[in-house]
């Protein structure tokens, strides 16, 4: 079969490797029919997760179909329409039971196996262990399209921004960086009852895509000379907002978030932070103020799944470029390249 295999640093290519099979009776292969790029692929490509050595598939999003299942699955069947989640789980461990299987530990401890520890789903077929937990039966009336949102993009904006930042009826909620994520977060808060939510980029293109996404105000950062303060504008009555919503991952960001909450209020980081940011504890220590981070546990697939069949989500407008499954190197450059292409997220799709 053909595959996104990563050689180091900056260096991968669309190649022949073995067809993955069923090495534990709890694994499943999936043939992949829809799948998409992620920021953390980026990060991967870069360098930034030594975690990825040579010869490793990348990708951990995919919608496809089984195509065969260890003798210890249950649930899954051969022919099954099935969402491949970026979390595996085991089901049993103290953090599966906790519902944080981020942190599985019969998976080393991360749940984040695809395209970093193991292959991933940028290829024709994956190796999806413990498949009883980790594919999701794709309903009828939802597209591949839209189910490969779920893999990740989606749960992550929702867990680690909406729910984390426990945005609630009449809350008003910033989102800082209008990114995929951002945008994850803003289709999402909104199922929460946010009252108003405001979107924060520099890119025009992002702002307007901001709003059709559920938006209700926009700043961009190039015509506000104090973005914390414009955000505390924004709020009822001028303390700052309930909540703040980091999904770009530099110091400045975060730095806006702290400045637009009010005493109370919370700051959720999406972010993948590559460098370390200022906390100045010394302010905030008597503000009672909420901090939260982490990485998707991809637990919120199946409420999710309900919000698109009911209309109250339409996933399927993050697309906005298309290519073949053989096409990954160029969708990789768009992607990469993604503010010159006014791209969000480059779907890839089986022929
Ligand atoms: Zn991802
Ligand atoms: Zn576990």
């Amino acid at each position: 079969m053909k595959a996104l295999v990563y050689h180091g640093p900056n260096d991968m290519a669309w190649e022949e490797v073995a067809e993955p099979k069923i090495k534990d009776s709890t694994d499943a292969v999936v043939q992949i029919d829809t799948t998409t790029i992620c920021g953390t692929d980026l990060h991967i490509l870069k360098g930034d997760v030594p975690a990825v050595t040579d010869g490793r598939i990348l990708g951990h999003e995919g919608v496809g179909v089984v195509t065969e299942v260890g003798s210890d699955v249950d649930d899954i069947e051969v022919g099954d329409r099935v969402i491949v989640s970026c979390i595996s789980k085991c089901g049993s461990c103290e953090y599966c039971e906790a519902d944080m299987p981020s942190h599985c530990q019969n998976l080393g401890g991360i749940g984040w196996v695809f395209g970093h520890l193991i292959d991933g789903t940028q290829a024709e077929y994956v190796r999806v262990p413990f498949a009883d937990n980790g594919l999701i039966r794709l309903p009828d009336g939802v597209t591949a399209e839209q189910g490969v949102m779920l893999s990740d993009i989606l749960p992550t904006g929702y867990e680690i921004g909406v729910l984390y930042g426990d945005v609630s009826e009449g809350d008003v909620v910033a989102v800082v960086g209008a990114g995929p994520v951002g945008l994850a977060a803003i289709m999402t808060a909104g199922t929460r009852g946010a009252s108003r939510i405001i979107a924060v980029d520099g890119n025009a293109f992002r702002l307007d895509t901001a709003r059709e996404f559920g938006a209700t105000d926009t700043i961009n950062i190039d015509e506000v000379d104090d973005v914390g303060a414009a955000l505390r504008e924004l709020s009822d009555d001028g303390l700052g907002v309930d909540v703040a919503i980091e999904a770009v991952g530099v110091p400045a960001t975060f730095q806006t978030c702290l400045d637009a909450i009010r005493p109370g209020g919370r700051v959720a980081n999406v972010g993948v932070h590559g460098e370390p940011v200022e906390f100045p504890i010394q302010d905030q220590w008597i503000n009672n103020i909420t901090i939260t981070t982490g990485l998707v546990n991809a637990v919120t697939t199946e409420t999710l799944l309900g919000e698109i069949q009911s209309g109250a989500i339409t996933p399927e407008k993050f697309t906005t470029h298309r290519f073949a499954l053989h096409e990954m190197v160029e969708a990789y450059d768009v992607f990469a390249n993604a503010v010159d292409h006014d791209a969000l997220k480059v779907v890839l799709t089986a022929e």
